[in-house]
C-alpha cells in the first residue's frame, strides 16, 4: 500500500487530468501564439496552474477520507470517455450536450462505446485506478484535517488568482469570441453541465411569466383625432459614457448627433455590466434600485404592459435576442430581414436596423413603440462593427484577439464603432424628422452597459456589479423628440435639458416610456419618470 493524504490524491488527479484530458483547450488557448516565443510558454504554464488549482479547489470542497476513492474512480473513468468523444466528434460538453447524452438509450450507447474507447480506457484509466486502489489514506485527527484542508484551499485560491492575473487578457478575448471554449476544460465541463441540467430540471419547466400592470390603459390625454405617436427605443451595446463625444470626450465620437437638437443625459448608470442582466432590468418597473433577478426574469416586461394598453409594440434585434423582454410579442431579426448591403455570414451592421422604418412610419396609426437592439460596440472585434468609411481613428486594432493589439489601437477601433452608432442614430432621427409632419415621434437611445479598454488591466465587461469599474457602469443616453410631439405632450425642452444634467439610470426607462406613450397604470412612479415636472401635469399623473 502507498500512504497518501486526501490532498495529495486530489493534487495528483488534478495534474493528471490537466495534462491528459485538456489538449483541445490548450490548443484553443495557443491559437495564434507561436511556440518559439517565451511569452507563449508563460501563458501555457499559467493556464496549466489555473486549471490544476481550479479542479483541486472544487474537489477539495467535496472529497473526504471516505468519499475520495469512489469520487476519483468515477471521474477517472468518465473523463476518459468524455475526452474520447470530445476529440473524436469535436463536441463541447455544455448543458445541452449533456442533456442529449442523458437521453441516449442503451442501444445507442453501446454503438458509441467503440473499441477505441476500450483502448483509451486501458491507456488512461487502468493504471490510475490501480494506483488509487493501492493508496492508503492517511488518517489525521479531525481538527488537524480541517486545518490542512483550509490551508490547501487557501493555497489553491492564491494560485488561481496569480495565474488568472497572467492569463486574464488573452482569456477574456478568447472567451468572448468563442464562449464554447470553456466547455473544453475537462472534467470541469461535464460536471458543471450535469449540475446545470439538474438545477434547471429541479426548478421545473419554464413557468409562465407573472403578469404585471393588469390595469394598464391608454391615458385620457389623447383623443381619436390625434396624430400617430411613434416612439423608438435604441438599446445600445457596450457603449461607455467616457468615450461618448456628447459627454465631452476629448475625441468627437458623435459628430453627427452634435449638430442635432438632442437631449444628452450625461450621468446615466446601467443596471448591470452584461446584456443578460441589463436588458430585462431596463424594461422592468423596479430595476437596480431594489435588484431582484428572479422577480425581473419571472415577470412580464414594459412591452407586455404597453401592448395591454393598446400600444403596437415591436422588437427588432441585431444581437443575441431580447432575453425574454419580448416573449410572445412581435419580434424580428435583422439577419432574417437581410437588408441588402448590411449582412455577412449571419452578422449584420446596425444600419440594417433602420430598414423599412420609413414605410412603418408612413402606415403608423395610434401609439407605437419599436425597440431596436443594436450590435453596437460588441467586443472584442470592435473593427467589425463599422463599415470601412468609419475607420477614422487610426491605426485601429483589426485582430479578434485583443492581446495582439496596443492599447491605443484597441481604443481607436472602439471609438470608430461609436462613430458608426452616431451615424446610425443621426440617420434614424433624419428618418423620423422626414415624417414629423404626419407622425409625432421620439427616440430614446441608451446603452446596456459600458466596457473596460485596458484600464487597470481589465478588458471587455461583465465584472460583478459591486466591484465593476465605473467605465463598465456609466453609459450614454439621449432623447430626441419631434416638435409635434413636444407640443402635443406639452414637453418643456429647457426643463428637460436641465433634468438631463442630473443623474439618471436604467430604472428611469420604464416610467419615462409609460409617460411618453401616455399609458396609465398603478405601476407608474413619477419619481422615476424623466419627463416628470417637464411635461403637462395631467399626463404625468398616474
Ligand atoms: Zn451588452
Amino acid at each position: 500500500m502507498i500512504p497518501a493524504t486526501v490532498e495529495q490524491l486530489l493534487l495528483v488527479a488534478s495534474v493528471f487530468w490537466v495534462l491528459t484530458a485538456n489538449r483541445p483547450f490548450f490548443a484553443a488557448v495557443l491559437g495564434g501564439h507561436s511556440l518559439t516565443e517565451v511569452g507563449t510558454w508563460g501563458l501555457l504554464l499559467a493556464t496549466g496552474v489555473l486549471l490544476v488549482a481550479m479542479h483541486f479547489a472544487v474537489l477539495a470542497l467535496l472529497a473526504t477520507r471516505l468519499t475520495v476513492k469512489p469520487l476519483l474512480a468515477l471521474l477517472i473513468v468518465t473523463t476518459v470517455i468524455a475526452s474520447h468523444f470530445m476529440s473524436a466528434y469535436g463536441v463541447f460538453l455544455d448543458p445541452s450536450m449533456l442533456r442529449n447524452v442523458l437521453r441516449t438509450d442503451v442501444l445507442e450507447a453501446r454503438e458509441l462505446l467503440s473499441p477505441a474507447v476500450a483502448v483509451q480506457l486501458s491507456l488512461y484509466a487502468l493504471l490510475p485506478l490501480l494506483l488509487l486502489w493501492r493508496a492508503r489514506i492517511v488518517v489525521r485527527p479531525p481538527l488537524r484535517a480541517c486545518g490542512v484542508r483550509l490551508l490547501a484551499l487557501l493555497l489553491a485560491t492564491v494560485a488561481m488568482a496569480g495565474s488568472l492575473a497572467v492569463v486574464y487578457k488573452p482569456f477574456s478575448s478568447l472567451l468572448r469570441n468563442h464562449k464554447e471554449v470553456r466547455y473544453l476544460i475537462t472534467p470541469a465541463n461535464y460536471v458543471w453541465s450535469l449540475a446545470s441540467v439538474a438545477a434547471t430540471d429541479a426548478r421545473g419547466a419554464a413557468r409562465p411569466r407573472q403578469a404585471i400592470g393588469l390595469d394598464a390603459a391608454a391615458g385620457s390625454g389623447r383623443g381619436k383625432g390625434d396624430r400617430p405617436r411613434f416612439v423608438v427605443v435604441v438599446v445600445g451595446e457596450t457603449a461607455r459614457a467616457a468615450n461618448w463625444g456628447l459627454n465631452g470626450y476629448t475625441r468627437q465620437t458623435t459628430p453627427e448627433l452634435a449638430r442635432l437638437d438632442v437631449i444628452n443625459f450625461s450621468r446615466v448608470a446601467s443596471c448591470g455590466t452584461n446584456t443578460e442582466v441589463s436588458l430585462p432590468c431596463m424594461f422592468a418597473p423596479v430595476g437596480r434600485r431594489n435588484y431582484d433577478a428572479e422577480r425581473i426574469n419571472g415577470s412580464e416586461s414594459l412591452l407586455h404592459v404597453l401592448a395591454r394598453a393598446g400600444v403596437s409594440v415591436q422588437w427588432r434585434d441585431n444581437q443575441s435576442g431580447c432575453k425574454g423582454v419580448c416573449d410572445g410579442l412581435p419580434s424580428e431579426t435583422v439577419a432574417t430581414i437581410n437588408p441588402p448591403g448590411f449582412c455577412d455570414g449571419g452578422r449584420c451592421l446596425d444600419g440594417g436596423l433602420l430598414h423599412g422604418l420609413d414605410e412603418r412610419l408612413r402606415r403608423a396609426h395610434g401609439s407605437n413603440l419599436i425597440v431596436l437592439h443594436q450590435l453596437g460596440n460588441h467586443g472584442p472585434s470592435y473593427f467589425r462593427r463599422h463599415p470601412p468609411a468609419f475607420a477614422r481613428f487610426q491605426p485601429e486594432c483589426t485582430n479578434d484577439d485583443l492581446s495582439q493589439c496596443s492599447p491605443a489601437e484597441i481604443v481607436n477601433a472602439y471609438d470608430n464603432a461609436l462613430l458608426y452608432t452616431d451615424h446610425v442614430l443621426a440617420s434614424l432621427i433624419a428618418t423620423l424628422q422626414a415624417r414629423a409632419g404626419d407622425v409625432d415621434s421620439a427616440l430614446i437611445y441608451v446603452s446596456d452597459h459600458g466596457e473596460s479598454l485596458g484600464e487597470s488591466g481589465l478588458y471587455l465587461h461583465g465584472v460583478p456589479y459591486a466591484i465593476a469599474p465605473a467605465v463598465q457602469k456609466e453609459v450614454p443616453m439621449l432623447m430626441w423628440i419631434s416638435d409635434g410631439f413636444r407640443r402635443s405632450a406639452a414637453i418643456d425642452s429647457t426643463c428637460l435639458q436641465r433634468r438631463a444634467a442630473a443623474p439618471a439610470s436604467h430604472d428611469h426607462l420604464f416610467h419615462t416610456l409609460l409617460a411618453l406613450l401616455d399609458v396609465r397604470t398603478a405601476l407608474y412612479e413619477a419619481d422615476w419618470d424623466l419627463l416628470h415636472g417637464c411635461a403637462s401635469p395631467q399626463r404625468a399623473a398616474s
